[in-house]
Formats: C-alpha cells, sequence, structure tokens
C-alpha cells in the first residue's frame, strides 16, 4: 500500500472555530440521584413541597407564647407550667395554652397555640414547671414552613452540572428520579496490537488505555460513553463498528489509525461516509487527528498515543460536548505555575504535558509514545508556534488533567523500596522517576527534580560525591541515605554460588547508567583480574550481559517468567518475588537534593523521616540504616 503523506494542517485556530460550530441535540433521560452526579440537568427542577413541610423548632427548648415572656427577668423569672414533651418526628397534636410551655426537641414541630421557643439554656426545669430567665420575641427559634423552600420555587435549573449539594437540594425536596441530558458518545480503540485491560498481555500487545481514560473524560464533560471495545486494524471490521455506532450514538470517537501510514485507514472510512472537516491539525502532539461529520453525526479520529488522544480530547472534543450540552467547562481547572527548566519548542503549536511540583512545571514530554508521559503529567501548557525557548521561571498557566491532585516531592534516580517507604512514613506524594542514577543526576543538574536517589560507586568505592565533584554541581547537598545489601537473584533451582557461576547463566543486567550495574560491573572487574583476563573479554562470556532493565522489581520478573537466569540487585527485591538470593556486597543509596528546595516543608519532612526510628524499623530486609544515615555534605 502506499504510504500518504499529510496534505494542509489545518491550522489550530481553524480548527478551533470548527469544533466551536458543532452542536448535537442531546437525549433526555431520567436517572436515579444516586447516579446522577457529573450529569447535567435536562429540565428546570421545581420544589413539589415546603421545605420544611411544617414549621419547627432550631432549637432544644420550650415552645410558648412570647407574651407569657416579656416580664421575665434573671431575678425574677416567670414560671409557666410544663404540660407535654415534642421529640422530633412526633405527629402527635398539642396546645399550648396561656401560662404554658411545652417542651420541645430541635426539628420538631411547634404546637398549636406557641409563637416562640426558648432555649433550654436560658430556663430551669423545676418538677412540672419551668423558670423562664428572658424574654423570646415571636417567632423566635421558629423555622416557617417553606422557609427552606417554597412549594412551586425553582430550585434548580435546567443546565445545572450534578454535583453533592444539587443531590442534597433533590433529596431534600423527595425527588428520587432526575431528568438529564443523554448525549451518547461511543467510542472505538483500533488497533492489532491492543488487548483490553485484566486480559493476558500476550507479546508485542498493549493493555488499550484509550477506551477507558476517553470514557472517563467524557462522563467529566457530563455525557455518557459507551464503549465499542477494540478493533482490528482491518478496513471492514472498523467500517462496521463505524456504522453500528454512527446509528446509536450522538458523536463518535475513534482513537488510534489516524496517521497516513499504511493499514491506517481510519480517516478514509470517514471521507467515504461523509465528510472530511479536518484531516490533521498544525499541532503537537497528535497532529493526525480527523474531524468529519457522517449523517449528521461527529465523527472524530483521535491520536492512539493516549497522551495525544486526551490532550486532543481536552482541546477539540469536550467543547462540542460542552456546546451540546449547553454548559460551561467547569472541571478544566487551570492553575499559575513557573517552568521549572527552560523547555525547547517552535515551528507548531504544542500541547506539551507538564507535571506540576509545588508550582513548578517540569516537562513531562519523554519520547512520544511513551505511556508514561500520561502517568507522569498533571496537565498541559499551551505553547505558541512562534515561541521557541520558554525559560526556565517563566509564569505557564497549566491547564490540569481532570482532577489530578499534583506531587509534593520530584523524584528521579534508581529504584528502591526504601523511597516507597519514604512515602508511606511520609503521607507525602512522591513522583519517582525510576530510570537509574544517572539520570537522578542529570535531572539534578538540569534542575527538573528535588531529589536524585543515587548509588554511584568509584573506584575507591566511595560513593556519589565524586561524579558531583566531576558534573561541577554546586547548588546540591549530599544526604547520606542507607545500605542496601546487593548480590545475585536467581530461582530457587538454579545453583548459583558466587559471581564466578555467571558465565554460562543467562543475565538481565540493569540499564546501563545505573549504580547496581556500575557495581556488577567493580565485581566483574575482581573476577577478571583474579582468571588474568579483561573485564571485556570476561563480560562477553555471560549472555544477557548487554541487557538493560530498568528496575530491580522489573529484573525480578523476567527471572521469575524464565527469560534470565539470574540478575544482581537488591535483596529487598529478591525477597519480594519470592527468589533466591546469594549476597554479595553492600552499596550506598543517597540522595541528592537540590539546595534551594531544602526548606520546602516537604522536603524538611522526608529529610526527618530519613533518620527517624519508624523508617529505620519498617525497612525491608537488606536495607538498613547506619551511622552516616542523615549526615549532610554540602561541599565535594
Ligand atoms: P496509531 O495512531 O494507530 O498509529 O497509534 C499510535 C500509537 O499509539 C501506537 O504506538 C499504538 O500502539 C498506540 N495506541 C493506539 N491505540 C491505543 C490505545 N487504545 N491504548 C494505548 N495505546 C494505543
Ligand atoms: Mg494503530
Amino acid at each position: 500500500m502506499e504510504r500518504k503523506e499529510f496534505r494542509e494542517l489545518t491550522p489550530v485556530d481553524e480548527a478551533r472555530r470548527l469544533v466551536n460550530h458543532i452542536k448535537v441535540a442531546p437525549g433526555t433521560e431520567y436517572v436515579c440521584i444516586g447516579n446522577a452526579t457529573g450529569r447535567i440537568l435536562a429540565e428546570d427542577v421545581l420544589s413539589g413541597v415546603d421545605v420544611p413541610g411544617f414549621n419547627r423548632s432550631v432549637k432544644d427548648g420550650y415552645a410558648l407564647r412570647a407574651r407569657d415572656t416579656y416580664r421575665a427577668t434573671e431575678p425574677e423569672p416567670v414560671t409557666l407550667r410544663v404540660t407535654a414533651s415534642i421529640p422530633a418526628g412526633c405527629a402527635g397534636k398539642f396546645f399550648v395554652g396561656d401560662g404554658e410551655a411545652i417542651e420541645i426537641s430541635t426539628g420538631a414541630p411547634i404546637p398549636e397555640g406557641s409563637d416562640a421557643v426558648i432555649m433550654v439554656e436560658q430556663t430551669k426545669q423545676v418538677g412540672d414547671d419551668v423558670l423562664i430567665y428572658q424574654p423570646v420575641h415571636i417567632a423566635e427559634n421558629i423555622m416557617r414552613a417553606g422557609s427552606d423552600i417554597m412549594k412551586g420555587e425553582r430550585v434548580l435549573r435546567r443546565n445545572t452540572r450534578i454535583g453533592s449539594r444539587e443531590v442534597g437540594v433533590l433529596a431534600s425536596i423527595g425527588i428520587m428520579e432526575v431528568p438529564v441530558k443523554r448525549l451518547l458518545v461511543g467510542i472505538i480503540s483500533t488497533g492489532d496490537e491492543l488487548v483490553e485491560p485484566g486480559k493476558e498481555l500476550l507479546s508485542g500487545k498493549i493493555f488499550d488505555a484509550n477506551s477507558y481514560a476517553i470514557a472517563s473524560n467524557i462522563e467529566e464533560c457530563g455525557a455518557v460513553p459507551r464503549m465499542y471495545g477494540i478493533v482490528p486494524d482491518d478496513e471492514k471490521q472498523m467500517e462496521e463498528a463505524l456504522e453500528r455506532a454512527i446509528n446509536e450514538c450522538d458523536i463518535v470517537l475513534t482513537s488510534g489509525s489516524t496517521s497516513a501510514g499504511i493499514g491506517d485507514i481510519m480517516y478514509r472510512i470517514i471521507e467515504e461516509k461523509g465528510e472530511t472537516l479536518a484531516h490533521g491539525i498544525s499541532i503537537k502532539p497528535g497532529k493526525p487527528v480527523v474531524i468529519g461529520m457522517i449523517n449528521g453525526v461527529p465523527t472524530i479520529g483521535l491520536p492512539g498515543n493516549p497522551t495525544s488522544a486526551l490532550s486532543i480530547f481536552n482541546e477539540f472534543v469536550a467543547p462540542i460536548l460542552y456546546n451540546s450540552l449547553e454548559v460551561a467547562p467547569s472541571f478544566k481547572t487551570k492553575v499559575q505555575a513557573v517552568m521549572g527548566t527552560g523547555i525547547r519548542s517552535g515551528g507548531r503549536e504544542e500541547l506539551f504535558p507538564v507535571g506540576v511540583v509545588r508550582g513548578r512545571a517540569y516537562p513531562a514530554d519523554k519520547t512520544s509514545g511513551a505511556i508514561t508521559t500520561l502517568a507522569d503529567a498533571d496537565g498541559i501548557i499551551e505553547i505558541r508556534a512562534h515561541t521557541e525557548y520558554i525559560e526556565a521561571g517563566s509564569p505557564v498557566e497549566v491547564t490540569m488533567f481532570g482532577n489530578a491532585r499534583s506531587p509534593d516531592i520530584m523524584f528521579v534516580g534508581g529504584q528502591c523500596l526504601g523511597v516507597d517507604l519514604l512515602e508511606d512514613v511520609t503521607g507525602k506524594i512522591i513522583r519517582t522517576l525510576n530510570m537509574g542514577s544517572s539520570a537522578g543526576f542529570t535531572a539534578i543538574a538540569g534542575g527538573t527534580t528535588d531529589i536524585a536517589g543515587v548509588n554511584m560507586p568509584d573506584a575507591e568505592g566511595e560513593y556519589n560525591s565524586h561524579v558531583i565533584r566531576k558534573m561541577g554541581l554546586t547548588d546540591v547537598v549530599l544526604v547520606k541515605g542507607y545500605k542496601r545489601e546487593l548480590g545475585l537473584i536467581f530461582r530457587p533451582e538454579t545453583k548459583v554460588g558466587g559471581i564466578d557461576d555467571l558465565p554460562g547463566l543467562r543475565l538481565i543486567n540493569r540499564n546501563r547508567g545505573s549504580g547496581t550495574r556500575a557495581i556488577l560491573d567493580m565485581e566483574l572487574g575482581r573476577l577478571a583480574e583474579q582468571k588474568g583476563i579483561s573485564r571485556a573479554e570476561l563480560t562477553k562470556t555471560i549472555e544477557g550481559y548487554n541487557s538493560g532493565s530498568k528496575t530491580h522489581r522489573s529484573v525480578c520478573e523476567s527471572i521469575k517468567d524464565g527469560r534470565a537466569d539470574v540478575g544482581f540487585g537488591l535483596r529487598a527485591a529478591a525477597e519480594e518475588a519470592g527468589l533466591a538470593f546469594f549476597p554479595v556486597t553492600e552499596d550506598e543509596f543517597d540522595l541528592v537534593v537540590r539546595r534551594e528546595v531544602l526548606d520546602a516543608p516537604e522536603i524538611e519532612v522526608l529529610l526527618r523521616t530519613l533518620v527517624s526510628e519508624e523508617f529505620s524499623e519498617r525497612l525491608p530486609a537488606g536495607l538498613r540504616t547506619y551511622g552516616r544515615t542523615g549526615e549532610m555534605i554540602l561541599s565535594f
């Protein structure tokens, strides 16, 4: 098949204008108030009852006639005769005459004949009498029927988004079923590689993230998602799915298959069945987006990459939903932040994913197509086409994804169960990017993280400070962390008794740039020396030496499922995975902290926790604090 190049890209402003004119008429359905949250009211709601439905007391006290109290004073109280007691919810008939009072609870109906309630604190009951120490005026402490909501009053307007307050109002006027707009939005995910979450993931496959993420986004807008599942990259099946969805829904969204590559045929189907309004928008990410109309049903082909799909949804689909539902976008919260680091852009307008940590925005844009971008991003910033560079410290406006809570602390570096424990004990949200020690140092140098977790030894076995020295980092502090037992990890049935057993076994190594890999290299260097060969010669005899797993946990996974025989890593990780462990050495896992964040309360808590007894006691097997834990090194 021929590779089709993108034709004219639609400029962003034009695409915005385009979607602002698209509007469909939703239907109406009745839903139970228990399921109405987030939906949009289709009609005004009038109250069929008074709230409260009767005059009721707002205090515990005595119902009486106000004029009987007018002469009451502290030294000369008035005495009234107590004839009865009315609890809340009481349906009985009572009457208060001259010189009488009836004991009454908060929320109970006011008896006939009385026109005020005196608080119990201003009285004293003596036998069958009550002494009144203060005068009360007519209507005091009485909530009149209908004073909250009057029968016939409009309590909620059409086009209101239903939240907890609205549900409360509806319940208080006795409404169980409420008319809401039903804007049905179909979702079709396309791609031979997709598997439904919860099913088995065969090799080469990925889970379908888009169906569920987009459905959730549709709900957040107040519309109703309907999933049509995963359709393989097959023209006929796509066509069938589209046809069904277009017949049943008000709006149809597809994801994937929009780029002009082989097997990507969605746009052609839209073209054949209806009208293409835009194919390709001049925006990053997600330029392959199709906006079309098939039989009056807006049909939008979103890009397959999940971050792109959600960004494009927010930008070009949400407005259609809001227009159709006749509501203002309410959940789109914008926060002001400053760039934590400079970013380069230019060429096209860009929706740039960022993480937001304590008011600072960091690029969450790893390579396009990385699902982690989505998990690590809290929102997007819009960068204009002519902007080439945004400097660190520049103010930016971040449009947050849904109601994401942004993290308290940013952490880049080696993966460690001790960091998970720090997160548990501090109760802070730590966003961890487990990419190894080198990445940690790089991120600290670039200002894109608060803390780097590092375990990089030099030839003398001194940890981390030599790297700081070599990189010339001046505005950082090295905080000594804890020691970790490192060794060989293998399935219990494999025979491993030391580093010299490695030749002949399939190794799963850590990624280049991880301290753990560097430590294994030192051990291998020592072994090579014993054997009188070079390290390179030795590593050639170890199958898998060039592999590079990013975390301790993923090393264990590879061994567990038999892709490798042995790995080098933490005892804690081996035990967690139920694997055997042969101890080889201990490393020092330290934290490099940017000096300017040292006083932030979140960082202070973390550093205090590091030296706490609780942290020390709860460390998993193979990890231990020691004399230098918490020691701060300021100069290198
Ligand atoms: P496509 O637009 O089909 O070329 O897809 C672009 C990228 O997004 C590919 O790497 C796909 O595997 C990925 N992708 C497509 N659909 C989904 C989905 N529903 N969930 C997660 N990733 C997807
Ligand atoms: Mg595809």
